[in-house]
């Protein structure tokens, strides 16, 4: 027996694998079956070449659970001395560099990527053997044995076949790894698709409601995954198939691309469109992504477009540097061009549906929005492409490009300074009367109830020249798109202050919402009263929901206009009715405060251009008290008007029409609104 040291710098090599190198212990599985494809792989191209002269046989490579050990067998090239000398003493020293040097156009089929691969063994094992026997003829098997320090043993070993036999015997704490479950699961998760077929025990049967095992190898991989198959050789059912093997609970998709490149780097994989039916889904089920067939994660962030992380399915390329930190991920020139290049396709992709199947496009539409909405949202050079499939929604359920929807209503939706206004709705129900009166007016409305729709509509204002959107309960609809300055309103100041105030009083205390009332003369057959939010308040809330440092604005009461209509019949009842019950108390209040209001104004006039310091204070004093004394009185008119609205069920009815039209009439206020209709009848 021989003994010696490994080639390490330093003797404390193995605790540092053991706890820093890998955060996930459970890879040491991946990385030993890893090697055993390898070292297959290999075997098969010195045989394909004449190399090698021996019969290949069965090449499947098993894996085993004893009690204490993990086995992993390949029946590959082995090792000779010479080469565990070379290859495993030696840490630093990849084999794989010496094969890929010979063998540069099989590089491809072998797996060499992962460095330390061997030495994550002994992360979960307290001691490994390597069992071995080199294709090579006059090669003697041998042993080779290490307890997890830097010395090792080599002995001759009693082989007959060639290959690799690696024992691990697994570490006290890490006796979660000799279950047969546990073992399964890490075989499923990352070696599915491994190009070598792996064996783990035997396929096992119900025989009189037992599970027995049988003679044929438990097979747990698909040597021949559909994303390294070509093309023109699958069908749609191939590809939904494989879909349900990765998502076994997911509804089929809408639609998936094949990527295949080989210049400027490799890359293969199939990108499916998923059917999501809720958020859950998408955090769910994530695209994984390969390393010549090895699953190595299916966290893709900065590796794939972002938005693209919501699409499912598989990446495989052996250009993405997966041993660097995801930080530098980003920089790596290759990252970036991946990233660009799976963009485009996507893009490219998605344009050819769109042209030659319209119709099948704008069914699946409403599905796939979310995923180009986001595409726009985060790359330019995705929004330049998705521009031309871009599906605008109306509330008539018609879809437009955007192109479309410009010539639709650049004529008639022009304001007088030249900016085509976009009207949208959020709520089809809520907003209906909103949307029916802009109908009317020969405006289109469209539905912008997507989630990301409040981003959509910032961005396209950005990119769309002279285009702003409004949505539709923003104002009257007289004032949602202002084509020429507007007439001055005929009512005058006093008799518009007493209608708010009659109004005013009768407004309901709703939690954090303010209601303005302001009057306009909208014509006879707009409705005599409408309850508006103002599009700049709104999206600044909304914009505080998904923001940071925009709290602010989400503190805020919701601010509605109460837009009153001065030509409406009823409006103008109200106006007489009122005039008529409150005039004679309201009269000599308001001449009093035209008074105090006069004598106000005067001293005000006296103090215009002096310093404060330079106005006598028994003249500030005066003022206050004027100031007061105005208050009072105006609260007096207020409350005389108040007191008439009280009794005016009619100025009751239409702030409950106008606020149940927004859904904001509820519980008490609701079952009273009814039974006073029931009495109005
Ligand atoms: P890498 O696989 O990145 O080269 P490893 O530490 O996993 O690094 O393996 C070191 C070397 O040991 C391999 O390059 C290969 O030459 C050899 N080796 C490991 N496992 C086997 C095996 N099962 N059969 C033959 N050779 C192997």
């Amino acid at each position: 027996m021989q003994k010696g040291n490994i080639g390490v710098t330093t003797e404390n090599i193995f605790p540092v694998i053991k706890k820093f190198l890998y955060s996930d212990h459970e890879i040491f599985l991946r990385e030993i079956v890893s090697n055993a494809v390898d070292a297959t792989q290999k075997l098969k191209t010195l045989i394909s070449n004449g190399e090698c002269k021996q019969e290949a046989g069965d090449l499947t490579v098993h894996v085993s659970l004893d009690k204490d050990t993990i086995t992993i067998s390949d029946r590959g090239i082995g090792l000779t001395a010479e080469e565990i000398d070379k290859y495993i003493n030696q840490i630093a020293f990849s084999g794989a560099n010496d094969f890929l040097e010979k063998y540069k156009k099989d590089a491809n089929a072998i797996i060499g990527h992962f460095g330390l691969g061997f030495y994550s063994a002994f992360m979960v094992s307290k001691k490994v053997d390597i069992i071995t026997k080199s294709y090579k003829d006059d090669t003697k098997a041998v042993k080779w044995s290490c307890d997890g320090s830097p010395s090792y043993t080599i002995e001759d070993a009693d082989k007959a076949d060639r290959g690799t036999d690696i024992v691990l015997h697994i570490d006290d704490d890490c006796k979660e790894f000799l279950s047969e479950n546990k073992i399964e699961e890490l075989l499923k998760k990352y070696c599915h698709f491994l190009p070598v077929s792996i064996a783990f025990g035997k396929k096992k049967d119900w025989k009189d409601g037992k599970q027995v095992e049988t003679d044929e190898d438990n097979i747990i991989n698909d040597i021949n995954p559909l994303w390294c198959r070509k093309p023109i050789d699958l069908k749609d059912e191939d590809y939904k198939k494989f879909y349900k093997e990765l998502y076994p609970m997911s509804e089929d998709p809408l639609f998936w691309i094949h990527l295949n490149v080989d210049y400027p780097f490799h890359l293969t994989g199939i990108l499916y469109f998923p059917k999501i039916k809720s958020n859950l889904d998408l955090q769910k089920n994530k695209i994984q992504l390969y390393c010549n067939q090895v699953f190595v994660t299916d966290s893709v962030e900065n590796i794939v477009p972002e938005f693209l992380t919501l699409l499912h399915g598989v990446i495989d390329s052996p250009d993405i540097p997966l041993n660097v930190s995801r930080s530098y991920l980003q920089s790596d020139a290759n990252v970036k061009k991946i990233s660009t290049y799976i963009s485009k396709k996507v893009a490219d992709r998605l344009l050819s549906i769109f042209k030659e199947d319209r119709k099948q496009f704008e069914e699946k539409w409403n599905d796939l929005k979310i995923f180009i909405d986001y595409g726009m949202l985060s790359r330019d050079d995705f929004y330049d492409k998705a521009k031309d499939f871009f599906l605008f929604n109306d509330t008539d359920d018609r879809k437009f490009t955007i192109e479309e929807y410009e010539k639709l209503v650049k004529d008639n939706q022009k304001d007088k300074n030249g900016d085509v206004i976009y009207l949208y709705a959020n709520n089809k129900d809520e907003q209906y009367s909103f949307i029916e009166a802009a109908k009317s007016k020969g405006y289109n409305v469209l539905l912008m109830n997507g989630q990301l729709d409040v981003a959509m509509i910032s961005m396209f204002e950005q990119k769309l020249t002279k285009t702003r959107f409004t949505r539709v309960d923003g104002d009257s609809v007289e004032n949602l798109i202002v084509k020429e300055d507007k007439k001055v309103d005929s009512l005058e100041a006093e008799k518009q202050e007493e209608l708010s105030s009659a109004f005013k009083s009768q407004l309901p205390k709703i939690e954090k919402a303010d209601f303005n009332i302001g009057i306009q003369a909208l014509g006879e057959n707009t409705s005599p009263i409408m309850i508006t939010q103002s599009e700049y308040m709104r999206r600044m809330k909304e914009m505080a929901t998904i923001q940071q440092g925009m709290s602010f604005y989400g503190e805020m009461p919701d601010m509605f206009n109460v837009i009153l209509n001065s030509d409406h019949k009823l409006i103008k009842v109200i106006l007489e009715d009122e005039e008529k019950s409150c005039k004679e108390a309201s009269a000599p209040i308001q001449t009093e405060m035209n008074d105090v209001d006069k004598q106000r104004s005067e001293l005000r006039k006296n103090h215009e251009g002096k310093k404060d310091e330079e106005i006598p204070t028994t003249e500030k004093d005066q003022l206050k008290e004027l100031d007061n004394h105005y208050s009072e009185l105006k609260k007096k008119k207020e409350a005389i008007y108040g007191d008439y609205a009280s009794t005016n069920k009619v100025i009751k009815q239409l702030i409950d029409l106008a606020l149940l039209q927004n859904g904001m009439l509820k519980g008490e206020a609701l079952s009273k609104f009814v039974e006073r209709s029931i009495e109005l009848i």
